[in-house]
């Protein structure tokens, strides 16, 4: 049986992601994020991840990590929690992992996050905890979107191969979840086989805490719920389009990425 061709996303597309709010709108319809990321070992990973959830303009990020200091003192406009995230009031989308440890506190964040009936953005350390606790996933009933880059991928027990799109559509069937496997050539697989291929980036990318930042964009972009699979695809557009636009300063690190996010937003739009 031939497997469905994948599919790629234009600006066109991903435009439809990025609407700009209408005169009716107030911070709760335009989505509200949570974030669940850093520690005080990795604070910048906060401060990537909800900067970047804040540059994608849902209406509002609630931060529930262990690092509000830092979230607090770069991100004014973030409400911080310093309760659990079930604490944290009324949010759309959650985004769990960068930075935040793999401890039993991490681990009991984590799992109350997949708990909920929101769509849930898993990656990096929250992969690591996923793939020891699949079942985490397996159970839910709202959309999960993992994250992984090729070693996180494949401490699911699934290799990588050459066959991205393929390896990325077993994991997706196997935990019910989307996959967006990052690397030079980002894919994303739903768990009903569709795919997307991604066509925007640049090798400059290849920096720590862009993939911080690609899980912000992501959770802002699901809060308004859009379909899981093409919104993963949107995301990883816009932040390859994201780091198009930084590199042509320069070699660029991660908050570059933030700074240059409503301009690449723009630039999305304009070319609709
Ligand atoms: P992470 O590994 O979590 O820090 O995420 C890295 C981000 O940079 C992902 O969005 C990758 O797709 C992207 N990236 C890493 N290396 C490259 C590369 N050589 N070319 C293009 N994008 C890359
Ligand atoms: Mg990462």
């Amino acid at each position: 049986l031939a497997a469905p061709r994948a599919h790629q996303l234009t600006d066109a597309d991903v435009a439809a992601h990025l609407q700009p709010p209408e005169p009716g709108d107030d911070k709760y319809s335009r989505g509200v994020v949570g974030v669940v990321a850093g520690s005080a070992v990795y604070p910048g990973a906060a401060v990537l991840c909800t900067g970047a959830a804040l540059r994608t303009r849902p209406g509002l990020v609630r931060y529930a990590g262990t690092a509000g200091d830092g979230v607090r003192a770069a991100w004014p406009e973030a409400i911080v929690t310093d309760g659990r995230p079930a604490d944290a009031g009324r949010v759309q989308a959650w985004v769990a992992g960068p930075g935040m440890g793999t401890d039993d506190d991490a681990r009991g964040a984590l799992a109350e996050v997949l708990a909920t009936d929101l769509p849930v953005v898993v990656d990096a350390d929250a992969l690591t905890m996923a793939a020891r606790e699949p079942d985490l996933v397996r159970g839910r009933g709202a959309p999960t979107v993992l994250t992984p880059h090729d070693r996180e991928f494949e401490r699911f027990g699934v290799p990588v191969g050459t066959d991205r799109i393929g390896a990325a559509r077993r994991l997706a069937a196997d935990l019910g979840a989307v996959v967006l496997l990052k690397g030079d050539a980002t894919v994303v697989a739903g768990p009903g086989g569709t795919a997307f291929v991604n066509a925007t980036g640049t090798s400059e990318l290849a920096t720590a805490g862009t993939g911080d930042v690609l899980a912000g964009i992501l959770g802002a972009l699901l809060a308004t719920g859009t379909p899981p699979a093409q919104t993963a695809a949107a995301a990883a557009h816009l932040h390859g389009r994201t780091g198009q636009l930084a590199a042509a300063r320069g070699p660029l690190v991660a908050s570059d990425l933030v700074r240059h996010l409503p301009r690449a937003v723009g630039l999305v739009r304009g070319s609709a």
